[in-house]
């Protein structure tokens, strides 16, 4: 997923934390060497500066047996009414071989109808809901005889099911029809299916899908190129994949081919900027190809969602979902797509054990983005994002040490009792991504990519924990090299370690110095400036400046550099969401139905939660007000994850 929570304009470095966290490196570098060469996996972290081992792992965000039981494969026979808002289902669990009296599963807020057993003899079965826990649900207990090999369950979504947003027309490009799309990452797949939650298994899945015959439907799975009359359709995943990785989108969509084994479905309206924003999909897959080996999943398309989706892109396998502020006009957000296609290795192909290691999905994959990005548009563009990146990365690190939990800035999270939704941040994204950036900085390009290659061919379609990783280092690219490198400082410690590798860009380091030039009451528009446009610079040069400029310039400058640059009316939302920011703590207002009618419009979490943040923060009269009452008026359009967030900023 593409996500990255926290971030603002302000950017300070904390050398004492480093020099904080320089004790007992020695001790923990020793400890270190010594588990690493055991070979069973654990958990471990740091208590009081003391290194503390826990009990083997298991998933505390899922209720499931699955280590007793497992799904091994799951029909899906889904009704999807848009009349009601509701999915009327069953799921046909096969199970694998096993000697238990009872199978457990996880739901929320789903009405289980009935429960059978059997394949083509179906006998009712008894069950229980256990105790409802506001964020995991409750274990749904299926009484079974040891052996039993199918289960089926009887049951509909409610009005409340978190992983579905249903649309109505006005919230399309096209009006029309009404919309709906799913989001199981990180827990939300119980919400709609009653299923063995969690990452550690993995299953394959069909369906048999059906919707107004206007509508068409699309899977994480292998989909149909057009709509058909009856609006029935059927879905095979025959690669297994975890359960937040199941997918569906209803709507009115078209499909077309941009290469030979990809293509884009979206709304008629957005067709020729999707074709034209997205045309270098099939060199992308290439350039992946090229640097960690075959694309295992056949087809990769992409599906652009309403304005409503959370999230940059949700990687679901052969159908990345994609936010339409992807479509800059200018190709100059294309990373996201680079980063959804790259978890098509790490991510997908190799899957995070539990939420608790969430960096090895997203920081592999901010670091593979990277090397995509690189592979195509050359070094300097692929510094110019690291850059920024490392920027969000210092901010999210300063808020999280603020915050309630600044344990939170460790590789490795413990979020034991807590939404796995806390664990997405820049961390598990960047800081992960600089770890492996570090590593290859030390052992040499041609090496790490050989290290990754075999890592993600060794590890296909399996899941992995942090542990089994550093042991995984260690034996084949550490000791190997003789290196000597503090894991456990970058994963069980918090901040960012004095051996994370710096980056550098000259382009943004000019656009900084023009900032600086302006902050000190130099002319905006002036020498090599003079007669600038927007679509002379790359969106994250413009990140660089606007995040430079200071918010004690006047009204009148920042005005001035409005309409020269048309930033608030025309910008990306990258660029705007920046600006905003930048505007909010200047305190000047003449940007607010700019801002209102983005915070309207758009619902990627992202771009809109730094703005009513700063809204919040900034304490200046009225801000508070006038982000609660936009958040009035924007609130329907949202869905729960970003609503939920927004909500939390606000109270
Ligand atoms: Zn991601």
């Amino acid at each position: 997923m593409l996500n990255s929570v926290i971030h603002n304009e302000t950017i300070i470095f904390r050398p004492l934390l480093i020099e904080k966290q320089m004790k007992n490196i020695y001790l923990l570098f020793l400890i270190s060497v010594l588990t690493s060469i055991s070979c069973t996996p654990i958990n471990k972290h740091i208590e009081d500066g003391k290194l503390v081992k826990t009990d083997p792992i298991s998933d505390s965000h899922s209720y499931s047996n699955h280590s007793e039981i497992r799904t091994t494969h799951v029909h899906l026979d889904l009704d999807v009414n848009f009349e009601k808002n509701i999915i009327y289902g069953i799921a046909r669990h096969k199970m694998s071989e096993n000697n238990v009296s009872e199978a457990i599963f996880d739901i929320k807020g789903l009405k289980i109808k009935k429960i059978t057993l059997g394949k083509d003899i179906e006998v009712e079965t008894d069950f229980a809901i256990g105790e409802i826990d506001a964020i995991k649900g409750a274990p749904l207990k299926v009484n079974i005889k040891p052996g039993t090999e199918y289960i089926n369950i009887y049951y509909q979504t409610s009005k409340d099911t978190e992983a579905l947003d249903w649309l109505t027309p006005e919230l399309t490009a096209g009006k029309q029809y009404p919309y709906l799309y799913t989001q199981g990452q990180a827990i939300l797949t119980r919400s709609w299916i009653p299923i063995q939650d969690t990452p550690m298994n993995r299953i394959t899945y069909s369906a048999d899908v059906t919707v107004p015959s206007e509508l068409i439907a699309l899977m994480s799975a292998n989909n149909p190129k057009e709509k058909n009359t009856e609006g029935h359709y059927h879905f095979e995943m025959k690669q297994a994949i975890p359960a937040y990785l199941i997918a569906l989108v209803v709507g009115d969509m078209e499909y077309n081919a941009l290469g030979e084994s990809c293509g884009v479905y979206s709304e008629a309206e957005l067709t020729e900027q999707c074709k034209y924003e997205f045309v270098d999909l099939q060199k992308m897959i290439k350039a992946a190809e090229n640097i960690y080996g075959e694309y295992r999943w056949d087809q990769y398309d992409l599906v652009i969602l309403p304005y409503s989706f959370p999230f940059g892109g949700m990687e679901n396998p052969r159908l990345t979902f994609a936010n339409p502020t992807l479509i800059a006009g200018d190709r100059s957000l294309i990373s996201v797509i680079a980063h959804e296609l790259a978890h098509s290795w790490s991510g997908n192909l190799v899957t995070n054990a539990t939420w608790n290691d969430f960096w090895l999905n997203e920081g592999f994959t901010v670091y593979f983005e990277n090397r995509i990005m690189e592979a195509m548009y050359g070094k300097e563009i692929a510094d110019i994002n690291a850059v920024i990146e490392y920027q969000d990365l210092l901010t999210s690190i300063q808020d999280i040490e603020q915050s309630d939990h600044p344990e939170d800035t460790q590789l490795k999270l413990q979020l034991e009792n807590r939404n796995p939704d806390d664990g997405m941040t820049d961390i598990a994204y960047i800081k992960g991504a600089f770890l492996l950036r570090t590593l290859e900085n030390l052992v040499g390009r041609v090496k790490f990519d050989g290290f990754l290659t075999n890592y993600f061919d060794s590890h296909a379609f399996e899941t992995i924990t942090t542990e089994s990783f550093v042991q995984y280092l260690n034996k084949k690219l550490l000791i190997p090299n003789n290196i000597k490198f503090d894991t456990d400082e970058w994963i069980y410690r918090p901040g960012l370690p004095i051996n994370c590798i710096k980056i550098n860009s000259q382009r943004l380091l000019d656009m900084e110095a023009w900032a600086d030039r302006v902050n000190s009451g130099e002319e905006v528009f002036t020498g090599e400036y003079k007669n600038i446009k927007r679509a002379d610079r790359v969106t994250q040069e413009w990140q660089a400046f606007i995040r430079k400029l200071s918010p004690e310039l006047s009204t009148e400058v920042l005005n001035e550099i409005d309409s020269n640059l048309m930033l608030s009316a025309e910008a990306n939302p990258a660029i705007k969401s920046d600006w905003f920011i930048l505007n909010i703590n200047a305190g000047n207002k003449i940007i607010r139905p700019f801002m209102e009618a983005y915070l309207i419009k758009i619902g990627r979490r992202w771009y809109i939660e730094s703005i009513y943040q700063a809204l919040v923060d900034s304490g200046l009269k009225g801000d508070k007000e006038f982000a609660l009452a936009t958040f009035e008026k924007a609130k329907n359009g949202y869905h729960f994850v970003s609503k939920s967030t927004i909500e939390g900023v606000l109270n």
